[in-house]
């Protein structure tokens, strides 16, 4: 089932305001499965984790992505390339493109 998660929710907000340069994301939430891991620190879905990225990209920032239990007594901070190390990167869209338009004349020679 799809539903929109808070850090899309927030990071819309965030691109409405033009984006500004941000220093801290702060991810929190209860973990409900696996039960044993209900204390654990809830860091972004894998979706989301891209779409922070390219926000992330489009600021220019470099902020912490700080990721909390739901009763806030565990804390961890990452980086973004902790999260996503192999994040698709604008620059591969953009050479996506380049090849696109390029392939049927590439082809053609
Ligand atoms: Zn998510």
């Amino acid at each position: 089932m799809d539903s929109v998660h808070a850090e899309i929710a927030a990071t819309i907000q965030w691109n409405a305001a033009g984006e500004p340069k941000i220093s801290a994301i702060a991810i929190v939430g209860f973990r409900f499965w696996p039960i044993e891991n209900r204390k654990a620190v809830t860091t972004p879905c894998g979706r989301c984790r891209q779409w922070l990225y390219e926000a992330i990209v489009r600021s220019n920032s470099h902020p912490k992505i700080i990721c909390a239990n739901g009763e806030l007594s565990k804390l961890e901070i990452f980086e973004m390339k902790e999260l996503l190390p192999d994040a698709f990167s604008l620059e591969a869209a953009l050479y996506e493109n380049w090849y696109k338009k390029m392939r049927p004349k590439l082809q053609s020679m």
